[in-house]
């Protein structure tokens, strides 16, 4: 049975008319850097009745943050991101007290580099896995790449910089912007780039089976043909029973 406990919105960013990030206040069990929880708000059935509607959300905020930070996407379809896109600053909502998910540091397996891979809002989980910073003893190379339509999609850009002059030269941004030119990064889709080789030649840094580890979180689609596009370049999935070199979530 999931526990709720009420949480109280500190802040609110709205990135764009579809993305935003609430900030909320609430006395959670202790979590991960890379974990999720759920997000509730009670919401009127087609009856009239009150239910709670709740979705799973990942902590973009290091655990050490004192607060708690989602950064979501409006389905304009679904019953719950219309509501919380409008939730304002001492507005209440449920969260689950209790996060899960395996997108932890425990789980990464050990190597040089780390290539962080993601699609839109599925880049909370690697910031916070980056600013928890047992990442940086980890890894000597640090990787975020990050797959959106438009340049204006590039949220959490300050928080990034800031990663990047904490870890100086081990930090490497790669945008992936897709419908639109774009005056840095990659155009064009992850997987692509990586069969193409412009990936590493974007960061100066080539894979080898010995140094570069990958982990994936984004689009079903995105990670699927990501998954395959490494394994023709010999990577294999990390698992308990059999080591390898990728790790990954489907973020929806
Ligand atoms: P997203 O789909 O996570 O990311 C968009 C980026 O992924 C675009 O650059 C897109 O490229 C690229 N992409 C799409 N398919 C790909 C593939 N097979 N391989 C590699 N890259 C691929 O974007 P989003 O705007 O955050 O989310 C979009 C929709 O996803 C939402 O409206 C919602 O329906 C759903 N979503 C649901 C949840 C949830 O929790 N239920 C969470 C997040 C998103 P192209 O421009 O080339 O297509």
């Amino acid at each position: 049975m999931t526990e709720w406990v009420t949480g109280r919105v500190s802040a609110v960013r709205h990135w764009s008319d579809k993305l935003f990030s609430l900030r909320v206040e609430a006395d959670l069990a202790p979590y991960q850097a890379g974990q999720f929880t759920r997000l509730g708000l009670m919401l009127p059935t087609a009856e009239g009745a009150l239910e709670r509607v709740a979705h799973a959300y990942s902590f973009v905020n290091p655990p050490q943050a004192g607060y708690h930070e989602f950064y979501i996407v409006l389905i304009p379809q679904g019953r719950l991101t219309p509501h919380l896109q409008q939730l304002q600053v001492g507005d209440t909502l449920w969260l689950a007290r209790q996060a899960s998910g395996f997108l932890t540091l425990d789980e990464l397996p050990a190597g040089r580099d780390l290539w962080m891979l993601s699609t839109g809002t599925a880049i909370g989980p690697f910031l916070s896995l980056l600013a928890a910073g047992g990442i940086a003893e980890r890894y000597s190379q640090l990787v975020l790449a990050h797959g959106v339509r438009w340049g204006s999609e590039l949220s959490y850009r300050d928080e990034i910089s800031q990663l990047q002059a904490r870890w100086p030269g081990r930090v490497h941004y790669v945008p992936c912007v897709t419908r639109e030119p774009w005056r840095e990064g990659i155009a064009g889709r992850i997987p692509a780039a990586i069969a193409q080789g412009a990936l590493e030649a974007c960061v100066g840094l080539p894979f080898s089976a010995d140094a570069s580890r990958f982990v994936l979180c984004g689009n079903p689609q995105m990670v699927k043909e990501t998954l395959q596009a490494l394994q023709l370049r010999g990577f294999r999935k990390h698992l308990r029973r059999e080591a390898g070199e990728i790790c990954m979530e489907n973020y929806w």
